[in-house]
């Protein structure tokens, strides 16, 4: 430990720590073990192009920036051509994307309904190109960004813009491009409601239009946002919504009856689609068995839906996320060379404030905070570590986050065991999971999440609600083999289920310490690469895509 401390930059109390190095010079210590992802080439090589809202790092609210960005990366490393359309949010940090540059202006087919009547016009569009985090991206925005508010503000979402407009804009200019620059991919991979009116658009439009290869995929992510569009609203793509009015198509069956009747563009996603994922091959079933299918039920019960939809576990990116080589660490650490895990406790200890025990369990939350994330559970665990003598540190934002702001500046600032840190910090998330000895996700559902994988990956052990790809990633110690297990899992959504599963978690870690450092290797050990998925995918694209 003595010479891993060498070179530490150690924290001031109360500092955004976070934002500095935490080395003041390189790693002493090798610690070996850090996996790369070198992949297999697939023998044929296939075009892909994915529409989505979010890529990480730069383009990242969740899961979905990352999903996208590790499947694209991992794809292009098994010799395919990849590349990612996505908005130009003005409040993307354009340093951050190598090599961006001007490619062409297109004229992209817009209207909006006026009086009953769609009203057509086109607004010119700039296209640029760059590189991602190693991901080739086009870029699409309004050549004029001050004519009209599309992907305007400081923020993905939320900002100043019209989601609705700017996301069916994005899903005609991004097929558009792909007219303009005469592509013919093999596979269009579509990621959530806001890129599923392209599918809607390339079989009723562009396939009409001279673009005739591609086969479409639908990801879904997370069902509980499906794209609600008045019909007049779809006008937006520069077609009347009116033709995908029918109960086959993607009329929103809750409205039928209503005036006016509602369009769902994920229900319209689907159908349209060649294929359909979601992101967990639990979630697949509860979605299929209409347990986690909201209003979308009868759609996922129709034959020629049902038939098309398959769960797909996600990997997470495993150079992004190495303890071994983790820049932002006071320490490195691996499976083989465990010690760097316990500075970088120590580390974070520090810099929070907290009182600075080895023998205190630190259990981390890391989380959008919004009700899917079992917002009463997170808040539950935090008063039972408090009981147990444990620590708890929440990183977490979202609009369920006043109650959790409101203990941090009160009940909770400066507590020695308790650190409630409201806000959205990459960085921060880093140091977190490499310091946590427990992450907790006590989701509601859980389309697959990535933080109780990312944990492992940093020799976190996980406490999960038993719920979709919770359910596949996350084997119960008093369940299964040693070697095989690797958490702690309930089912409830009740208090006494989380205590049930934390305490159990809590006092392994208190009272048998050499059976805890072996499971947080064999987590750390653990293969969590997009390596398997992407094989899938790759399996899925075939499976559709034309010779
Ligand atoms: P979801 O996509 O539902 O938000 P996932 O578990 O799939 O949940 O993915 C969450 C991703 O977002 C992880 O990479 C996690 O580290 C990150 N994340 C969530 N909240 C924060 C936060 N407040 N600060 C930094 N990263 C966060």
């Amino acid at each position: 430990m003595r010479q891993l401390e060498q070179g530490v930059a150690w924290p001031s109390p109360g500092t955004k720590f976070w934002e500095a190095p935490a080395r003041s010079s390189p790693m002493p210590v090798d610690v070996g073990g850090g996996s790369s992802s070198v992949q297999p080439r697939d023998s044929r090589s296939l075009d892909v192009v994915h529409f989505t809202a979010e890529l990480a790092p730069i383009a990242k609210v969740g899961g979905l920036g990352d999903v996208v960005h590790g499947l694209a990366r991992t794809c292009l490393a098994r010799g395919h051509n990849v590349t990612v359309i996505m908005p130009f949010y003005e409040c993307l940090p354009q340093d951050q994307i190598e090599g961006l540059g001007f490619d062409m202006d297109i004229e992209v087919p817009k209207g909006k309904s006026w009086d009953g009547e769609i009203q057509l016009t086109t607004l010119k569009t700039a296209v640029y190109r760059g590189v991602i985090g190693g991901v080739p991206v086009i870029l699409v925005r309004p050549a004029d960004w001050d004519a009209c508010n599309l992907f305007r503000g400081g923020r993905i979402y939320g900002g100043s813009y019209n989601e609705l407009e700017s996301y069916l804009y994005f899903c005609r200019a991004g097929l558009e491009y792909l007219r303009c620059s005469g592509q013919q991919p093999h596979i269009l991979h579509l990621h959530e409601w806001q890129t599923c009116a392209a599918a809607l658009l390339y079989w009723e439009v562009y396939s009409a239009l001279g673009l005739y290869r591609p086969r479409v995929v639908l990801t879904i992510h997370n069902l509980d946002n499906t794209g609600e569009c008045r019909q007049d609203e779809f006008a937006f793509t520069g077609i009347d919504g009116e033709q995908f009015a029918t109960i086959e198509r993607a009329l929103d069956e809750r409205t039928i009856g209503h005036n006016p009747e509602r369009l769902n563009l994920m229900k319209g996603g689907m159908v349209y689609s060649n294929a359909v994922t979601t992101v967990s091959p639990t979630y697949a079933k509860e979605v299929l068995s209409g347990m986690q299918a909201g209003w979308l039920r009868s759609t996922l019960m129709r034959p020629e839906v049902n038939s098309k939809v398959r769960g797909i576990l996600n990997g997470i990116d495993v150079e992004e996320w190495d303890p071994a080589r983790d820049e932002l660490l006071p320490a490195n650490f691996s499976a083989q060379f465990p010690d760097g895990k316990a500075l970088c406790k120590k580390y974070l200890q520090r810099g929070l404030g907290l009182d600075e025990s080895p023998d205190k369990p630190v259990v981390a939350v890391i989380t959008r905070l919004v009700p899917q994330k079992g917002i009463h559970l997170i808040k539950a665990a935090l008063f039972r570590c408090l009981d147990k003598g444990a620590q708890f540190v929440l990183l977490g934002s979202g609009h369920c986050d006043g109650e959790f702001k409101a203990m941090a500046e009160q009940q909770f600032k400066d507590h020695k065991d308790i650190r409630l840190l409201v806000m959205y910090s990459e960085s921060l998330a880093h140091q977190i999971y490499a310091a946590a000895d427990i992450i907790l996700v006590p989701s509601m559902f859980e389309p697959c999440g990535l933080t109780q994988m990312i944990g492992m990956r940093y020799g976190a052990v996980p406490v999960v609600r038993k719920t979709g790809g919770l359910a596949d990633t996350v084997r119960d110690v008093d369940s299964h083999a040693p070697g095989e297990a690797n958490g702690y899992t309930f089912d409830g959504t009740d208090e006494g289920s989380l205590h049930g599963a934390l305490d159990r978690a809590l006092t392994h870690f208190k009272e048998q310490r050499a059976s805890w450092t072996e499971l947080s290797a064999t987590n750390m050990n653990t293969e969590l690469s997009w390596s398997r998925s992407s094989a899938d995918y790759v399996a899925l694209y075939n499976s559709i895509a034309m010779p």
